[in-house]
């Protein structure tokens, strides 16, 4: 039972505590494959609540996971994969089969950042999918605080896009946004395309984006982008935002360049540890440049997000490009690897699972 919480003398079978549960999950050790296996999870706290996740998005942060790419302290393996997703409640109270979203940072709420709601930088790092077990997998639990009813008639395919869409708007609540201003995005994935969708809640005068391939024309255009080009320099300048999602070094200083005096750039794109780039020193300061990291989202920025897509104020789902079986979770992750043709959102379905032999272990190789 959940309610016992990990109960260290109640062992349920083989030695596994009470209130496991064991499922298929597609799990990392971050060295440069996910395989599916039977994982068990087990309940942290009374307060956590069984959740059967419904879609699991990928994105190159779970690339980085798999290659062991990413900072080291923001991930333990074995990890399963899995922090962009909804589900539906299965182990608690009233709230039976109730569609859910849930916070994946989880902040400790004592902390010096937390009392402040900068739940982003909880100074005890935890997240859903990098710190304890994501949502590729046939059960979850998650903190009951965390989680978010989504309203009837929101679909899956729209809910499972909360977590990148309050990246996104985080970020974008940090860009001094106004009616009438000139955006410039860099990058034409799923961060980037979401950065314009969102943006438009701001009614911008325009929204350019600098996209890595041109198949993605028809995406950035369904997002609200009004001129999209693959040519860095095919952009206007003077730009009275400009969102770096891309995570590339030259990306980077284009983004840079082409702020007005004044203007702001926020970095959203992760380079991968220790990379660096180089910008004009005199332009940024002379320009009066504003330059904000941006990381991951607070729990405003996801409350607020559930709140326009229950409202029916936005629908990201249109970046949903390609979905996959469980079972075919390799598959899903070749493709985020190998882009090829129009990519948005790749997600994996999980309602498969009751069919997948984890001993038939779809392995899932990269390198
Ligand atoms: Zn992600
Ligand atoms: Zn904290």
């Amino acid at each position: 039972m959940a309610e016992e919480g990990v109960a260290e003398e109640g062992v349920a079978e083989e030695g596994v505590a009470e209130g496991s549960i064991a499922s298929p999950a597609l799990v990392t050790h971050g060295r440069g494959e996910a395989v599916i296996q039977r994982h068990t999870i087990t309940p942290r706290s009374p307060d956590d609540v069984l959740v059967a996740p419904e879609l699991v998005g990928l994105c190159g942060t779970d690339l980085e996971i798999i290659d062991g790419t990413i900072d080291p302290a923001y991930i333990h393996y074995p990890i399963t994969l899995g922090h962009e997703w909804c589900g539906r409640i299965v182990g608690s109270d009233g709230q039976l089969g109730a569609r859910v979203v849930a916070e994946g940072v989880i902040p400790c709420r004592a902390c010096r950042f937390c009392v402040i709601g900068q739940t982003n930088l909880c100074e005890t790092y935890d997240e859903i999918g990098f710190t304890r077990d994501g949502a590729a997998a046939g059960a979850i639990f998650v903190p009951r605080a965390l989680l978010h009813r989504i309203a009837e008639g929101v679909s899956a395919r729209t809910a499972c896009l909360v977590e990148p869409s309050a990246v996104v708007f985080r970020a974008l609540t940090l860009a001094n946004m106004a009616p009438g201003q000139k955006i410039l995005i860099v990058g034409d994935g799923t961060i980037g395309l979401l950065a314009a969708y969102f943006a438009s809640l701001w009614h911008p005068r325009r929204i350019d984006m600098i996209g890595g391939r041109k198949e993605q024309l028809a995406l950035a255009q369904r997002a609200g982008v009004s001129r999209f080009t693959v040519d860095p320099n095919g952009v206007e300048d003077e730009y009275d935002l400009v969102l770096e999602a891309a995570g590339r070094p030259a990306a980077v200083e284009r983004a840079l360049s082409a702020s007005r005096r004044g203007g702001t750039v926020v970095l959203v794109g992760l380079a991968g540890t220790g990379t660096t780039a180089g910008f004009d020193i005199d332009q940024a300061v002379n320009g009066d440049i504003t330059i904000r990291g941006s990381f991951s989202y607070t729990s405003a920025a996801f409350r607020d997000v559930v709140g326009l897509i229950n409202d029916g104020r936005v629908d990201p789902s249109f970046l949903i490009t390609h979905q996959f079986s469980f079972a075919r979770s390799d598959a899903a992750l070749r493709r985020l690897r190998h882009p090829d043709g129009e990519r948005g959102k790749i997600v994996v379905d999980l309602s498969d699972l009751s069919t997948t032999d984890p001993g038939d272990a779809s392995r899932s190789n990269h390198g």
